[in-house]
């Protein structure tokens, strides 16, 4: 497999995908560009070898041209990273954008509009009836497929090498994110710098677990995570179930939930991951008492209740301090930790406590000689909010991509250059 270091750009036109899918504020300013800093290496590395660069990205979910969704808005700022005048093409595969990308010199770069004003991007098809047949629903998925085929293959006519550095994206069989790669041989395409630092750390993970190893899942719905954390039963020692999921868990085993978030239909579910996790002889650890509110918002009423005696009224935002405790030791004494989704709703100031102390939790498993891989907006947004993240030893970004390889999944975008 050709590697980025090996690979002199010098002369040479690169399209380089990255995932410049940034947050905007209403008026178009860049309010975190953690992403675009994420995939300064690679391009600077180009850059310095003596090549150009054309730019793909996509920017939000976008159902055809949007101005709310155009990569102009980024233009200025990625300029300034670079310190290049970056170029623009308005329509990533009109005559502008070839025009642009043949004439490129060396140093130069040309960042492409996003490429999700187009449904061949996606291969999907839009603006499809609600009443539409499925014969009509077919017919449009081939037509789609048919004309992704063109795409693809105009923008890999572009550049002389390929080169994915969008991680996030890497889980979607996507016309720039995994089937361009086809119209390059093994030579000429090859992961970034930051897609090979993903893809290591996901295969740290998998491979060469130092024991015991420690998942922790949070977030809102068990329906979400279901694969993930039956996947990772086979794999890890100890499984903490944390956020808005414990609720299902505690009513499943006959606890008083009052108002707090639970899946009715899934309690059966729980019930069966519970057993599950017993027969495999992994230790999942469920929160035993809970940071209560009198209603969903930052100013409520607040309390402590053990986690199966809420009373009615009241719900479950964040663990509370008997749990913290008991999630801290079981992190402490790992040497291998996963940590997807927050165990509280951590965007209301009150109830990020029990997300901050197992982020603490695991730098200092950490320091002790612990690999930490973070992933998923919420808990990146976390480590990053308390000033975490560097003292843990990944953090990844990608949320579905890391999770789907954590899976054990083969991810398009990895298996189009690396071929397994
Ligand atoms: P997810 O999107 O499933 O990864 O979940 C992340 C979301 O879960 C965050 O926005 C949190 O606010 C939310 N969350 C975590 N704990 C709770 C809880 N106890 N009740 C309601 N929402 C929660």
């Amino acid at each position: 497999m050709q590697t980025i270091d090996n690979f002199n750009f010098a002369g040479k036109k690169a399209f380089v995908r990255v995932d410049f899918n940034v947050p905007l504020d209403e008026n178009f300013n860049i309010t975190d560009d953690t992403r675009m800093r994420a995939a300064l290496p690679t391009l600077k590395k180009i850059l310095a070898d003596g090549g150009s660069i054309i730019i793909g990205s996509h920017l939000g979910r976008p159902k055809g041209v949007n101005e709310k969704y155009s990569l102009k808005h980024i233009l200025p700022h990625l300029s300034e990273l670079l310190g290049v005048d970056v170029q623009f093409a308005n329509d990533c595969v009109g005559e502008e954008a070839a025009v642009k990308a043949a004439a490129l010199q060396p140093g130069e770069v040309l960042l492409l509009e996003n490429l999700r004003f187009y449904a061949e991007e996606e291969g999907k098809p839009r603006g499809l009836a609600d009443d539409a047949s499925e014969e009509e629903k077919k017919a449009a998925k081939k037509a789609v497929k048919e004309s992704q085929k063109d795409f693809t293959k105009r923008l890999a006519s572009y550049a002389d090498a390929y080169v994915n550095d969008a991680f996030g994206t890497a889980h979607r069989a996507h016309a720039s994110t995994a089937l361009m790669a086809a119209y390059f041989d093994t030579d000429h395409k090859m992961f970034g710098y930051l897609m090979e630092k993903e893809v290591k750390a996901v295969e740290k993970v998998l491979n060469d677990i130092n024991r015991p190893f420690t998942a922790i899942m949070g977030g809102s719905k068990v329906s979400s995570k279901i694969e993930i954390i039956e996947n990772l039963l086979n794999k890890v020692d100890n499984l903490i179930i944390t956020g808005g999921m414990t609720y299902t868990f505690t009513k499943a085993m006959g606890g008083k939930i009052g108002n707090s978030i639970c899946e009715e239909d899934k309690l059966e579910l729980a019930k069966e991951l519970m057993a599950k996790a017993k027969e495999k002889g992994v230790n999942l650890v469920l929160a035993v008492d809970a940071k209560i509110a009198d209603n969903f918002s930052n100013d409520a009423n607040t309390a402590f209740a053990p986690v199966n005696e809420i009373p009615d009224g009241w719900e479950g935002l964040d663990i509370g301090p008997k749990s913290e405790e008991i999630f801290a030791n079981v992190i402490k004494n790992s040497k291998t930790i996963l940590w997807n989704g927050p165990t509280g709703v951590f965007e209301f100031e009150n109830f990020t406590h029990g997300s901050r102390s197992v982020g603490e939790a695991i730098v200092e498993a950490t320091k002790n000689g612990a690999f930490s891989l973070v992933g998923g907006g919420d808990s990146v947004a976390c480590v990053n909010k308390f000033g975490l993240a560097d003292g843990v030893s990944y953090v990844s970004t990608g949320g579905g991509a890391l999770l789907e390889a954590i899976e054990g999944k083969v991810l398009p975008g990895i298996e189009a250059i690396r071929g397994y």
